[in-house]
């Protein structure tokens, strides 16, 4: 039996090295000048590999629950301590090598599949893929050929321009096609193997940028650029109806917000969509458990209404100085509709206008700031969408349509939270994929 396997990436390579550990010869088409590319470069350079907690889907959960069942986390972590990867727990459930060096995986992978004899061809790319009439698939492309890199006064190289490039065609009895999604195209991932599935009649789920910052009106954030806050994040669709909240660290940028509660949200941004941010951890200290609602608000106001008091002489732009960054104090002061009295003696101010306080309460437990879209599919981790997986069987990974056809990875319509979830479903469906008989 020999398994063709489009894309060396981390579920591909996961595939290939089942595949051939089961007895298959296996070649492996990877259009990039070398595999696993992006897997090097995963969790800022350090491989969050794997998840221990409780797996986290928002897209395509109940498949990746099934695949998950036939590839568990233990095994997972099993795989890895095999192939000479040790592996750290850190918080969250994260895992990574305990090298804390993505390319570990690399090395492990590329090794154990060099050990069992996989085929790997740099620079191939599958543009079609053909069932042959006696059985057995033929995937048709291009090979490209480079000139050598150029070496550059700093001591890098810069990659040969490109050389030639000529049509080629590559056999399997069967193929797996883990040709990743449509993100991080300067990973090899464009969305264009799509086609590859499609073709056999596989329906695709509109691909949309996933784990990508959001973007935003930059006028209102452009002073607050660079800083981090701990914040509790609502997306709300044109009607106000919350789409999707996240927790955790967020960054302002100059042209929107990113930070992992941010990116976490970018898979459920659509047109209209307004994003609401819940401030009272990093400028009251108050914590996650104290949740939102009416009696937060309450409370939020009753600590401003403290601040006010020992501030008395103070002017209201002075009420959070030590709580807010300057440049965070003016954006409240204006989401509250208070910016013009911010100069005004607090105990005059709350005399005149008694209910300020309530206003700043909720600029800080409710901060709007107007989304205007995602960064997109090139600063984009993940994809959301892809190949709809009702066409394959989560117990193999092979088509419900077209047997001896399999799909592994990220061209699938799975996508997971941020914390290494995304790579374990790679490996998962790869290995169950690989394995498949
Ligand atoms: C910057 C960044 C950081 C990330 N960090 C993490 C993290 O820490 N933890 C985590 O869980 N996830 C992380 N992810 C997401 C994770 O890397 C992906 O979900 C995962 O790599 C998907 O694996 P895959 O094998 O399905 O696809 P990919 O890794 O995308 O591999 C697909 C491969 O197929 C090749 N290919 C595409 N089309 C063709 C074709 N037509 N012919 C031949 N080859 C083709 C591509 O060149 C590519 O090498 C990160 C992603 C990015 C971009």
């Amino acid at each position: 039996m020999h398994t063709l396997i489009i894309g060396g990436g981390a579920a591909g390579m996961a595939a290939a090295i089942a595949a051939a550990r089961a007895g298959q010869t296996v070649t492996v088409l990877e259009r990039g000048r070398r595999p696993l590319k992006k897997l090097g470069v995963t969790g800022n350079g350090r491989g969050n590999l794997l998840n221990a907690g409780a797996p986290d889907y928002p897209g395509g959960a109940d498949f990746a629950a099934q695949v998950l069942a036939a590839m568990p986390y233990e095994r997972l972590a099993a795989f890895w301590e095999d192939l000479g990867v040790p592996l750290r727990l850190e918080e969250e459930g994260r895992v990574y090598p305990a090298s804390f060096l993505a390319s570990s995986a690399v090395d492990a992978l590329l090794l154990a599949a060099r050990r069992l004899n996989v085929e790997i061809i740099v620079n191939a790319r599958a543009a079609e893929l053909v069932r042959l009439p006696g059985g057995g698939f033929e995937a048709r492309g291009t090979v490209c050929r480079y000139l050598p890199d150029v070496s550059k006064k700093n001591g890098k190289a810069r990659p040969g321009a490109l050389a030639e490039e000529t049509p080629a065609r590559w056999r399997g009895d069967r193929v797996i096609v883990a040709a990743g999604g449509a993100a991080a195209p300067a990973h090899g991932t464009d969305g264009g193997a799509y086609g590859l599935l499609t073709a056999f009649g596989h329906a695709l789920t509109p691909p949309r940028p996933a784990l990508c910052a959001l973007l935003a009106d930059p006028e209102p954030l452009r002073a607050l650029a660079g800083q981090r806050v701990r914040a509790a994040l609502r997306l709300l669709d044109a009607r106000g109806a919350c789409l999707a909240e996240s927790r955790g660290e967020a960054l302002f940028a100059p042209d929107g917000v990113s930070g992992i509660a941010a990116m976490q949200l970018a898979r459920w941004w659509k047109p209209g969509s307004a994003l609401r941010m819940d401030l009272r951890e990093a400028v009251l200290g108050l914590s996650a458990a104290e949740g939102g609602g009416p009696e937060a608000l309450t409370e939020t106001e009753r600590l401003l209404r403290l601040r006010a008091q020992r501030r008395d002489g103070c002017p209201l732009s002075e009420l959070l100085t030590g709580a807010a960054s300057p440049a965070l104090n003016d954006a409240l002061l204006r989401a509250a509709g208070l910016e013009r009295h911010s100069r005004e003696p607090l105990r005059q101010l709350l005399s005149a206008r008694p209910g300020a306080l309530a206003q700043l309460a909720r600029a800080i437990a409710d901060f709007p700031v107007s989304v205007t879209g995602t960064r997109g599919f090139d600063a984009a981790q993940v994809t959301a969408g892809g190949a709809a997986t009702g066409g394959f069987d989560p117990r193999t990974l092979q088509s419900r349509l077209c047997p001896g056809l399999y799909a592994a990875g990220e061209v699938l319509d799975v996508d997971g939270a941020c914390g290494g979830f995304n790579l374990m479903f790679a490996v998962a469906s790869g290995l169950v994929a690989g394995g498949a008989k």
